[in-house]
Order: C-alpha cells, then structure tokens, then sequence
C-alpha cells in the first residue's frame, strides 16, 4: 500500500510527484507586465521616500518603480542591482511586511502597500532573462582579495571588489556556492535553481573565482589567506546550531531544522524525502516556520510549531506565522520543551507552559505531551569555527563601521558579524559596504 500522510513513523512519498510538485510551487509567482504596470501605478513616488529608509541596501525604490511604470524594466533592474547585487534573491525572500511594505503610506493609508518586492522581482527577472549583465569591471588593480564563505555576503562582496578591478578568491565550506540561498531559503520562495542561475550571472562580472570545499580552519587558515592576500572579508555566517539543552535531546530523530532544509532544498525528487506522521518543532524564527509549513507540504498529518514565549516575541514575521498555520500549522506559543520521550527513538515531547514574570520568562506549572515521531531543532544558529585572534562580540565576529574586525586587513559582515538582523538582505548590504571599504583601504596603498 502506498504511505499516506496517515502512515506511521518517519516515511518518504506521502504524497505523490503531482501533488507534491503543486504544493512546492513558486508562491509569489513573477508579475505580468500588465500587472506590473497596474502595481506600479498605485505608486506615490514620494519625496523622502519611507520604502527607501527601510530597505538595508537603500535601493531608490520610487525611481525603479517610476521606470517599471515608463515601461523600461532593465533600468529598473539596473537601479536596484547598483545597490543590492542580490536584488532578484531578495526580491523573493525579503520579509518586505516588516521592511519598505510595512512603512510605505499606501500602508499607512489604507492598509495595502505598493508591492514593492514583486516590482522588484518584475525588473531583475526580466534583466536576467535576456542574459543581461549590466556591469563592467574597473582596469585591473592587480590587488588580491580572499573571500570566506559564499553566501549572500560573501557573494555581494566579491562582486564589489571585482567591480573595482580586484581579484577575488572566494572559499567555501560546502559542495555549492549560494551559502543559505542554496541550502537555507524555503523551497518555494526558490524554485527553478533560481540560486545557481543568479550566481552564474553575478559570476559574469569576471575576475571572481569559487573554490568549493576549502573550510577555514582546515583547509585553509586566516594567516595563510592574509600572508598571500591583501585583504580577507569573512562571510561565513553561523554554522553551528543551539541545542535544546533538555532530557533525551539525543534520541533518535531529534534533528536539527537546518539540516533537514537543506537536505530538502538538495532533494532531486520529493517523494523519497522521508518526513514523519506526527512531527513537532521547536522555535519562533523563520528557521522553525520553514521546517513546519514544509514537512506540512511533504505530507506530514500533524506539525505542531512551539514557541517558548509570546506570540509578538516571534522573529518570523506575522505573514510567515499567517502562512504556517493557513498550511495546517498549529503554533503553541508560551511552551519550554522540558524532556523528549521515547525508546531510542522520540514518541513524545513533554512541555511546560509559561509565563512571563518579574525575573523574565518563568514556568506556570502546568505540563503536556505531544506525540512526535520526528523532532526539529530550531532554536537559533551560532557561530562556528571562528578563527583564533579575533575579537568577538556577544558569539559573533565583533566588527565596527563597514565590517572592520580586531585584526588588520580582516573584514567580516552577514549573520557571522556582530549587529544587523540576521536576513540575507543585510548580508548583501554588509558586503558591499565591506567591499567599498577594502577597496578605499587597498588604493591608499
Ligand atoms: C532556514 C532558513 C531560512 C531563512 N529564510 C530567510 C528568508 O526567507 N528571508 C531572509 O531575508 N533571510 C532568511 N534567512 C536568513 C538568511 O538566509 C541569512 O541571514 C543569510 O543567508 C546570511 O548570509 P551570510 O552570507 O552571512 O551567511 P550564509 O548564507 O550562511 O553563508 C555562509 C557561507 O559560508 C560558508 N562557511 C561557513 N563556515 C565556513 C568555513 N569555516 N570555511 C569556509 N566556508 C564556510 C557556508 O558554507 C556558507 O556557504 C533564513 C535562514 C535560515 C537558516
Ligand atoms: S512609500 Fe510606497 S508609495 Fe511612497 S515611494 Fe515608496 S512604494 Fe511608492
């Protein structure tokens, strides 16, 4: 008999291709250039825009959406990569509710902003369809650069430099360049290998080249890239994850949400990817939210999300929350794990509901079960293999003005450095500030 989302345990096809391919379909799908013109239109073009001091890259958003409206997409691509390299990932994965579309007065005034993100995914979609590249490196400095990590921000970084007519050398951990865009971003804010195909296009720019598989501290060491560089940028974001820190976290298909996105994102075909009956996941951040609404999706019966405190102190935004729970997502919020139960493997998770008292979060007293088969940890990410020497700051790499870290001639930026948010639009935005600054430092020289 074929799995259902019925069957017991941890199971692959759930459901079949058919309906698994419509369920992971792209959920905000590329405008139509008549929609576009009608979104565009309801555009006030103000002065002293809003949209734009809530964008981290400062991208002149009426400008771009004023050429979108004059029927000229590519400069309105152009007007948007000058500032955000990334701009067609991030037209995607934003969270513009809590960015430019939560200030913009259309908003304000009447409770439905210009959509600024789907604008944005109009003109670099339709740039990067005609195979365009819109940029041309400066003469060649003859300056070297090492870039760690390719990721948003390490991608940004490198594109910059070369920009400037560095040579850049960007090193990373894992099998594919892309960082969290590849393995991280849900699948359906991603589909096509819409990751690889932008970073072939941000590769056209020239003088950048990928080594995949060259971990910092293993393969490679931060004295040996700053002996043969001339400068170092560090994007290598937060590759460890917290544990839950509670009874039994050891058991059998307790895992970590990230790995189980990534092995999702990596999966050739969905119906062997298996997911359990009754799963539940542990966290209030996109992390968590991505790993429930997509075990949903592959067919689990049951996912419960459980938050540790209030329903307003969640990182995913309320859109994020509104999608996990319009997918069949229950979220408990005001529940700490307390203990996983089970005989090797997890059968169930006890929790404890919560309150929050004078000396912060405290427990109320009153505990349940949820029946799990399978466990996601979703607590956060930290830091990893940080090299020796530098400074840190609260477990990231402590960094002042565009990236400068403790030691000289190191930059660091995206989610490994200290402040910023912990979206890929930061890390775009601390790569190319790194960027201008490496390059001002180089030519000084
Ligand atoms: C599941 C998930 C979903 C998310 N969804 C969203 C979203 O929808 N919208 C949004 O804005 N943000 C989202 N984020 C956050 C966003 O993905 C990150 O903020 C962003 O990717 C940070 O970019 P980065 O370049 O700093 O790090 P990363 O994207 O993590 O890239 C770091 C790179 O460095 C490499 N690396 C690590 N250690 C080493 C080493 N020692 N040596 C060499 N290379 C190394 C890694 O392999 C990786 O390629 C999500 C995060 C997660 C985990
Ligand atoms: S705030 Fe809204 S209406 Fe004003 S420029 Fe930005 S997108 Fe247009």
């Amino acid at each position: 008999m074929p799995a259902s989302p019925r069957s017991p345990g941890i199971v692959a096809g759930r459901l079949d291709a058919g309906a698994l391919a419509e369920r992971f379909s792209d959920i905000s799908p590329r405008l139509d250039p008549h929609e576009a013109l009608v979104a565009a239109d309801r555009c006030y073009f103000c002065h002293d825009a809003p949209c734009m001091e809530a964008c981290p890259t400062s991208i002149d958003i009426p400008l771009f959406i004023r050429q979108i409206a004059t029927g000229t997409p590519e400069a309105a691509a152009r007007t948007i990569l000058d500032q955000n390299i990334l701009g067609g990932m991030c037209a995607r994965v934003c969270p513009t509710e809590t960015l430019c579309e939560e200030v913009c007065v259309r908003e304000t005034a009447e409770g439905k902003p210009v959509e600024i993100g789907r604008l944005q995914r109009y003109a670099t979609d339709t740039l990067m369809d005609a195979g365009v590249h819109p940029f041309s490196r400066a003469e060649v400095t003859g300056k070297r650069v090492a870039v760690v990590g390719a990721g948003p921000a390490g991608l940004s970084c490198a594109h910059r430099l070369a920009m400037h007519g560095h040579d850049v050398v960007v090193f990373d951990a894992r099998e594919k360049p892309g960082g969290l865009n590849e393995f991280g971003i849900a699948s359906y804010k991603s589909v096509d290998g819409f990751a690889q195909r932008e970073i072939d296009w941000l590769l056209q720019i020239g003088g950048i080249e990928i080594h995949d598989g060259q971990t910092l501290g293993d393969a490679i060491t931060l004295d040996g890239l700053v002996a043969e560089y001339d400068a170092v940028f560090l994007g290598m974001g937060l590759a460890g994850v917290n544990s839950l820190g509670v009874e039994g976290d050891d058991r059998g298909n307790v895992t970590d949400a990230v790995d189980f996105i990534a092995d999702l994102r990596q999966a050739e075909d969905l119906t062997g990817l298996p997911v359990g009956r009754h799963v539940v996941v542990i966290g209030g951040g996109m992390t968590a939210i991505d790993a429930a609404v997509q075990s949903r999706l592959l067919g689990a019966e049951i996912v419960t999300l459980v938050y540790r405190r209030s329903q307003e102190r969640m990182a995913a935004s309320v859109w994020e929350q509104d999608l996990a729970t319009s997918k069949g997502v229950t979220i408990i919020h005001n529940a700490m794990p307390l203990r996983v139960i089970g005989n090797g493997a997890v059968r169930e998770m006890e929790f404890e509901y919560t309150r929050d008292g004078a000396g912060g979060l405290e427990p109320a007293g009153e505990t349940f079960r949820l029946p799990a088969d399978q466990v996601f940890r979703a607590i956060g990410q930290k830091l990893e293999g940080a090299p020796d020497g530098l400074t840190l700051e609260r477990g990231k790499i402590a960094v002042t003005g565009a990236g400068r870290t403790s030691l000289a001639m190191v930059w660091a930026g995206g989610d490994c450095a200290s402040g910023g948010d912990d979206l890929t639009v930061t890390a775009v935005a601390e790569g190319r500030d790194a960027a201008e600054d490496i390059h001002a430092k180089l030519m000084e020289a």
